[in-house]
């Protein structure tokens, strides 16, 4: 995996779309594979699984700010970062492996995912606000 220099390059730069898919499959993709081939898992993570344990864990996410007002949830993040990091990645892997299994480009379907969102929130009418896009 490459590394980014920030003296000669943007990160928006560094994150063109060959790196990112480059080095997600290099990088992660194989570890993610193998952690799963090694203990015979494959025949379990069907997309309807999958599905479920991605909602989980990002239900174990939620689960750090549940009942907590503003600065509550600003002093978890704080005191509970590694276990909120591990969630993250919890959901990261099993979405990663999810698109893997599907024969999805992940980054490709973010890409195109975040140009379908650039055209619903352009950015004349959706900077500052929160509202969906067909009520901007
Ligand atoms: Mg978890």
């Amino acid at each position: 995996m490459t590394t980014r220099n920030p003296e000669t390059e943007t990160s928006s730069e560094w994150l063109t779309r060959d790196r990112l898919m480059s080095a997600l499959p290099d990088a992660l993709l194989e570890k993610i594979r193998a952690f799963r081939d090694e203990r015979d898992w494959a025949p379990f993570h069907n997309p309807k699984d999958m599905a479920i344990a991605i909602s989980l864990e990002a239900s174990e996410l939620l689960e750090h700010f549940l009942w907590k007002n503003p600065e509550e949830v600003t002093a978890r993040v704080e005191s509970h970062r590694e276990a909120i990091s591990e969630e993250i990645a919890d959901i990261a892997i099993y979405l990663t492996e999810l698109a893997d299994n599907l024969g999805i480009d992940l980054a490709d379907a973010m890409e195109a995912k975040l140009a379908k969102n650039a055209a619903k929130y352009p950015v004349e009418k959706a900077r500052g606000s929160a509202a969906k896009y067909n009520e901007l």
